[in-house]
């Protein structure tokens, strides 16, 4: 028994391969998290706020040390007009996609997704009993959509685009000409941008524009899950111009009614620490770079990955076969990139947020299984 809008919506193919990952003896290439500890100082911030016992509700919006630290930093950093009126802090950037979705996506307009694009925005879209529309992401683009593609998909029905560099599967980071021309395309429309930039840290050698600095109707989201390796705090947040997020703090107040308390002051500590990302940033480069010498070395091609920790090639064939024999035969769990939509078929999406030494027994495995 269940409501009719779970029929639209599946368990997520990441979460399968999670669960058959389980095993000792499997090296694990599919994890979308970094295996550091979260930085010393927010570690420490939890223990002494539970000592003060800081374990009660916060403010629906979040503490406003937070906030105001975060506005700062999308002034400075991302070049938005921010203030902290306008941020929600959130229970991971998960939180942040549903409050923008379902405060958005109108019931039965049209919401353009990426594909291949991250395994929640689809399901997310439904719940909404919106429709999702894909706009292609192209490997010969390097991954980057078109901005002419996604216009000729906008209609009179279209509530909302969701776009998100740094990539999730693929890797890619959008230059400052997509946003620019995107926000052209959109000047004048009633159309909202979810920016999904929950990877913005995590970037090699470029840069990263957000969408708001170039289009006022932009919901930011936002995580500290990748860049300080909290996911399991669940910890995030929102921001839009104030009237948005409004809208979006109606949601937030009675499905969540505020972030963990303890979270937030993590969070915090972690902000000052610049330090900390650039050292993260510095070993994923390694290990990006030593999974790309290992898939030279085997000889498979792909679009070197800008930014977040994943690489994304193409094998051609059935990716989910190919996926669970590798699994079974090689002892390598990777993600089939047809768990992020159509056009992810046949590729097969590899992380490398793991240590050298399991990026280095899993790519040998992998080799000697393709030979054979
Ligand atoms: N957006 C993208 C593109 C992601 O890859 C993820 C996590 O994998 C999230 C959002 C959500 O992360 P969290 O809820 O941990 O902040």
């Amino acid at each position: 028994m269940h409501a009719k809008r779970l029929s639209y919506i599946d368990i997520s193919g990441i979460r399968k391969m999670f669960e058959l990952a389980k095993a000792k003896d499997v090296v694990n290439l599919a994890l979308g998290e970094p295996d550091f500890p979260i930085p010393k100082e927010a570690k420490e911030e939890i223990i002494k706020s539970l000592k003060e016992d800081f374990t009660h509700y916060t403010s629906n919006k979040g503490i406003d040390e937070l906030r105001e630290k975060i506005a700062r930093k999308l002034v400075k950093e991302n070049k938005i007009k921010a203030d902290k009126e306008e941020i929600i802090v959130t229970s991971g950037g998960s939180e942040g996609l549903h409050l923008a979705i379902l405060a958005f996506a109108e019931k039965g307009s049209e919401v353009l997704i990426p594909n291949p694009g991250f395994v929640s925005y689809e399901p997310l879209v439904r719940l909404a009993e919106a429709k999702p529309v894909y706009y292609p992401c192209r490997e010969e683009n390097g991954f980057v959509p078109s901005v002419e593609e996604i216009e000729n998909l906008i209609t009179d029905k279209t509530s909302m685009i969701i776009i998100n560099s740094p990539n999730n599967p693929t890797g890619a980071v959008y230059p400052r000409d997509f946003f620019k021309s995107l926000a052209e395309v959109l000047h004048g429309r009633d159309i909202i941008v979810l920016s999904d930039e929950v990877y913005e840290k995590i970037i090699y050698d470029t840069k990263h524009y957000s969408m708001a600095r170039f289009y006022e109707n932009t919901v930011t989201v936002n995580s500290f899950s990748k860049t300080f390796a909290m996911t399991g705090l669940r910890i995030g947040y929102v921001h839009a111009r104030e009237e948005l997020t409004e809208q979006m703090l109606k949601i937030h107040q009675y499905i969540q009614a505020c972030a963990s308390s303890l979270a937030q002051r993590a969070a915090l500590k972690a902000m000052e620490n610049a330090m900390y990302i650039e050292e993260v940033v510095s070993e994923l480069r390694k290990r990006r770079n030593l999974m790309l010498d290992m898939l030279a070395e085997i000889g498979l091609d792909v679009v070197k990955p800008k930014g977040a920790f994943y690489m994304f090639p193409n094998f051609g064939g059935d990716d989910k076969k190919l996926v669970i024999k590798i699994l079974k035969e090689a002892k390598v769990v990777l993600t089939p990139g047809s768990a992020f939509g159509s056009l992810g078929k046949g590729y097969v999406r590899f992380s490398y947020a793991a240590s050298e030494e399991k990026i280095l027994l899993g790519m040998e495995r992998l080799k000697k299984f393709l030979k054979a």
